[in-house]
């Protein structure tokens, strides 16, 4: 593994920079607008200067130009499939002040709930019972006195639940910034992507919404990224939290951080996240965000990524409503949370979100089965792949493959024998008919290469085989 030397300030978020960036965007005329988009098209992405001009848009003729060189890029690359994961709250306590969100330490509202090994089993159970197979585990930052070790033991207690012969593929993890050593552990612990978002790449509001904890720290925070490289973990997630500084700001920023880590480490993010700031049980900031992002501006935003970044994965939660969803699907979205809960033990209790103890209020409730039975009406394909993943196609080698085309060849295959899984063990009738109907099509659609690997999996699932992937 190269012994990387890890930046310790985030010198590389570079306001000035940003602000000469959006002063030459916004004298970008159409002609240039529409070079840029042509560009777009060509899928090898974008400088900071295009993204700059881009956010500046607001001729409506020329967003809708945008939007369908979004959707040229996300139906190039991702073709119709939407990965589908749901997130899982181990616990919400936490020793810091973040001013939006209800896991804050000094919210009294809030009924705290740390989840033990026998409980995460408990609830991974109850999520492997709706079809899960990629989970995304999420904590606040306090683990009573237990440190780095409760993290550990929950990873391990997702990867141990069992039920109806199946188990959690892929552990993704959401959690405050660790050190070198302590990321080691967390590679070993066998995780896929390691997520952290900066929130805000502003320092100045950084500043005013972290009132308190080890998560004031600026640069401990966007430096994450490198350390991670540093223990060897190459898959990771980025993401501001909208609504907090302008929004315009933070997608520089997150370019600026996608350069940063492509120039030191050969590559950049595997995902972003784009959360927008929903309310949260006794926090007036998040109900009422100070530079909110409107649903105009944030179909931009999502549309501006995908032209932007066109191999990164781009994640969307259970925060927005179903409506918005189907739109932003369609402008480049590749994954999706679905049929979440945001309270620690949430599954396990069934039915509604406590929001005595929930994360966020969230916009889109609907069941996984829902959610899926929507995604086959839209003609996309539900998937739960983990191939990658479980072959060791990550960081450099992922995008190697991904950026000639040639992941395609895993991505249509192991999407459609995940999604028959689906079918065959989880779906209700009705689902499974939809959703047997729609494997048939997408095959047809397949060229005969591709098709004949597809047609291998899907066979397999459909014989009684699980877990087949290239
Ligand atoms: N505690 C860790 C941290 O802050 O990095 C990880 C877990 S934290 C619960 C996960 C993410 O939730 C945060 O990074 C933040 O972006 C998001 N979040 C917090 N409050 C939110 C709110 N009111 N609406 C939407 N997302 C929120
Ligand atoms: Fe704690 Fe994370 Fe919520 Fe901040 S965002 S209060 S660190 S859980």
């Amino acid at each position: 593994m190269p012994d990387y030397q890890v930046a310790e300030t985030g010198y590389f978020i570079k306001d000035d920079e940003i602000e000469a960036a959006l002063a030459a965007g916004a004298r970008a005329d159409a002609v240039k607008i529409r070079e840029i988009l042509a560009k777009a098209r060509e899928l090898h992405g974008l400088s900071l200067e295009d993204v700059a001009a881009l956010t500046g848009i607001t001729d409506p003729e020329l967003r809708q130009e945008l939007f369908a060189a979004a959707r040229y890029v996300k139906e190039h690359i991702y073709g119709s499939r939407i990965v589908l994961f749901a997130p899982l709250y181990i616990s919400n306590r936490c020793c810091n002040e973040c001013l939006y969100c209800a896991f804050r330490a000094s919210n009294r509202e809030l009924v705290r709930r740390e989840l033990n090994h026998q409980q995460i089993v408990r609830e991974v159970e109850k999520m492997l019972d709706l079809g899960h197979k990629r989970v995304l585990m999420v904590a606040g930052e306090s683990y009573s006195g237990k440190n780095i070790e409760y993290v550990l033991d929950s990873i391990a207690a997702i990867y141990e639940a069992k039920s109806r012969g199946s188990s959690i593929r892929r552990v993704n993890v959401n959690i405050a910034p660790l050190d070198v050593e302590q990321l080691r552990e967390v590679k070993a612990a066998k995780i896929g992507t390691l997520q952290v978002f900066q929130e805000t790449y502003h320092r100045g509001v950084y500043r005013a919404v972290h009132k308190g904890g080890p998560k004031r720290n600026y640069d401990y925070r966007v430096t994450v990224m490198d350390r991670a490289m540093k223990a060897g973990i190459d898959d990771v997630g980025i993401g501001p939290l909208f609504g907090l500084a302008d929004w315009r700001f933070e997608v520089l920023a997150t370019m600026q951080h996608i350069r940063h880590l492509e120039e030191h480490f050969g590559v950049g993010p595997h995902t972003i996240s784009m959360p927008r700031i929903e309310p949260a049980c006794g926090s007036d900031l998040a109900a009422n965000p100070p530079n909110a992002v409107s649903d105009d501006d944030f179909r931009k935003i999502v549309a501006i990524f995908r032209c932007a970044v066109p191999y990164t994965g781009l994640i969307l939660s259970t925060r927005e409503t179903p409506a918005m969803r189907h739109e932003l699907i369609e402008l480049g979205i590749s994954q999706i949370s679905g049929g979440s809960r945001t309270n620690p033990g949430g599954y396990a209790e069934g039915e509604g979100v406590d929001e005595q103890e929930a994360q966020f209020h969230l916009g889109d409730e609907r069941s996984l089965e829902d959610v899926i039975r929507d995604l086959i009406r839209m003609k996309h394909i539900p998937s739960f792949c983990t191939g990658c993943y479980r072959m060791g196609r990550t960081g450099q080698d992922f995008m190697d493959l991904a950026k000639p085309g040639a992941i395609q060849m895993h991505c249509d295959p192991n999407g459609l024998s995940t999604f028959m899984e689906y079918l065959m063990d989880y779906a209700h009738e009705d689902t499974r008919e939809a959703g047997l109907k729609l494997v048939e099509e997408k095959l047809a659609a397949m060229p005969e290469k591709r098709r004949a690997v597809a047609q291998r999996l899907v066979d397999k699932v459909r014989e009684g085989q699980r877990d087949v992937y290239v």
